[in-house]
């Protein structure tokens, strides 16, 4: 069985480490040297991802399969990647995931909510839609964004005219967003495969740093039963409507006993990193199953762990040796080179309580670099 990856970063390094034990080998498709998947699969480099020659150089004629492993690559390398193999999640899950207008329409179309929104694609419509959510409200560039990247809270009427000068002429439009004073944020990993069967990962709970993930923690503490089968019915709804295959993370704000989804990422998920070690059968397994027709694994916590946390190495590289001797830390490197901002591994935690999940998390905190 061979897997070809559209993207060659530590998403798609992770999904060769659960696939290599199944017999798959895989092959990416980067758009630069260098990309960290190549220490555990094939890389071949091409100008872009919709580039036909570079498609045909990955998928070789023999990849049983094509998956992606971040969602901004454009719609049109699966339309090109589908001449040569089967493409799984489809095009439908990441168009819809690439533009925050049309994802939001259509979780509200099939009754799920999200924070109120409105599109902005002029001056015209920014200051209807600051007279329409009242401020603060989040205004964010609809395509292209992550990381908390392209985006800012207006906070008074008076920085509309320095936020259309920072964001207006973003290619794809605006979306402003009511502001959620969020209680805390959750996300919801479901795995549907291709013949339909569906599973869910305990709802996790995340913390974000200056837009990027810092930590999470699973099963989402203290969250109660009606909200966890609230996050389980959304995310089947979104995989059955979509006819989705593969696993798809939704990300959530949980606010006065209620759901809102933020956002949906149609592959594997930082906030899923934690199923390495904690749950009984990883995201990156699962993902693989699904999109190849094999059974799903279950979801469940890991006999002996009620609780998983792991954390993210932002920017320096970790002292390793210290970090292996905090009880129940798993080290995971990325085989990055440092450099502020970008995530280069992360610290996966299990234990059979979530006290002493999150003393190992903070022991290991205080071990990284500031
Ligand atoms: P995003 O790129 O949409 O995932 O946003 C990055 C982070 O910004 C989220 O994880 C939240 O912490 C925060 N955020 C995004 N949208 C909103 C919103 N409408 N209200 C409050 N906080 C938000």
């Amino acid at each position: 069985m061979i897997v070809a990856v559209l993207g060659a970063g530590q998403l798609g390094r992770m999904l060769a480490l659960a696939g290599v034990p199944l017999g798959m080998k895989f092959r990416f498709l980067s758009t630069s040297p260098g990309a960290c998947a190549g220490d555990v699969g094939e890389v071949v480099v091409g100008p872009r991802f919709d580039d036909e020659d570079s498609i045909k150089r990955l998928v070789k004629g023999e990849a049983d399969i094509v998956t992606y492993e971040f969602e901004n690559i454009p719609a049109r390398a699966i339309e090109v990647a589908a001449r040569y193999a089967p493409v799984l999640p489809g095009a439908l899950a990441l168009t819809l995931a690439q533009d925050r207008v049309d994802e939001k329409t259509f979780f509200r179309s099939i009754d799920i909510g999200t924070p109120d929104f409105h599109a902005v694609a002029t001056r015209h419509d920014l200051d209807a839609a600051a007279d329409a959510i009242g401020c603060p409200f989040v205004l964010k560039t609809r395509r292209f964004g992550y990381d908390g990247k392209g985006q800012r809270v207006i906070k008074s009427r008076d920085e509309l005219d320095s936020a259309w000068e920072a964001l207006g002429a973003h290619e794809g439009g605006l979306i402003a967003e009511r502001f959620i004073r969020f209680d805390r944020e959750l996300s919801v990993i479901g795995v549907r495969s291709s013949r339909g069967e569906t599973a869910v990962y305990p709802i996790t709970q995340n913390v974000h740093r200056g837009g990027i993930l810092h930590n999470s923690i699973a099963p989402a503490p203290g969250l109660p039963g009606a909200l966890a089968e609230r996050a389980n019915e959304i995310v089947t709804r979104a995989m059955h409507e979509m006819d989705y295959a593969g696993v798809l993370a939704i990300e959530l704000f949980e606010v006065g006993g209620d759901l809102l989804v933020n956002e949906m990422a149609p592959r594997v998920h930082n906030s899923g990193h934690w199923t390495i070690d904690g749950a009984q059968t990883s995201q990156f397994e699962n993902h693989l199953r699904a999109i190849t027709g094999l059974p799903l694994g279950p979801t469940s916590m890991r006999p002996g762990i009620t609780h998983a946390g792991m954390l993210n190495l932002v920017g320096d590289h970790p002292p390793v040796s210290k970090l292996l001797t905090v009880p129940g830390a798993r080290v995971h490197l990325y085989g990055k080179a440092s450099k502020p901002g970008r995530k280069v591994g992360h610290l996966n935690f299990g234990a059979a309580s979530e006290s002493a999940v999150r003393a190992s998390m903070e022991a290991a905190g205080t071990m990284l670099p500031r």
